[in-house]
């Protein structure tokens, strides 16, 4: 049996008026949201590029260009399940993924239940092979100062 790891990392911009959507879960009580052309949802995006690192398919940037307009406002869970049906395709399966969201809002660990259940379904696995962290920047740097939610996903495949 082969094991392959990847790694994902992504950083968006927080800004008044858009909608929250982190892994999947949308956040309607908090007042800013990540700005991207897609839906910003850089939890999606930083385990996107984690899966289709560990399959040694490149990129999210190559799968889905940000100039692109038919992404404009694009479902990020969508987008992960497009890459996620070419990792399948190649015969791989979800072992295990670690997520750490950093920013000061919104407060990510209520919701991490339903992150969960929606980045195991897409990547057909139970939710208890997805593991989320939230945590704060402590008033340093971007995330610290409320700019930016910045995620980093580790994922574990195997060949099926
Ligand atoms: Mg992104």
């Amino acid at each position: 049996m082969q094991l392959r790891i990847g790694q994902g990392w992504d950083r968006h911009r927080l800004a008044a008026g858009r909608p929250c959507i982190l892994g999947g879960a949308v956040f309607e009580d908090c007042p800013v949201g990540p700005v991207g052309h897609s839906d910003g949802d850089a939890v999606c995006h930083a385990v996107t590029d984690a899966v289709l690192g560990a399959a040694g398919l490149g990129d999210i940037g190559g799968m889905f260009p940000d100039d692109d307009p038919a992404l404009a406002g694009a479902d990020s869970v969508a987008l992960l399940a497009r890459a996620w049906a070419e990792v399948a395709r190649r015969g791989f399966k979800l072992v295990n993924a670690d997520v750490i969201i950093i920013c000061e809002r919104p407060l990510v660990t209520p919701r991490a239940g339903v992150m969960k259940e929606k980045l195991a379904g897409v990547m057909g696995a139970s939710p208890a092979a997805v593991n989320i962290k939230g945590t704060r920047g402590e008033g340093m740097g971007p995330e610290g100062r409320g700019e930016c939610v910045t995620a980093q996903a580790v994922v574990l495949l195997e060949e099926a």
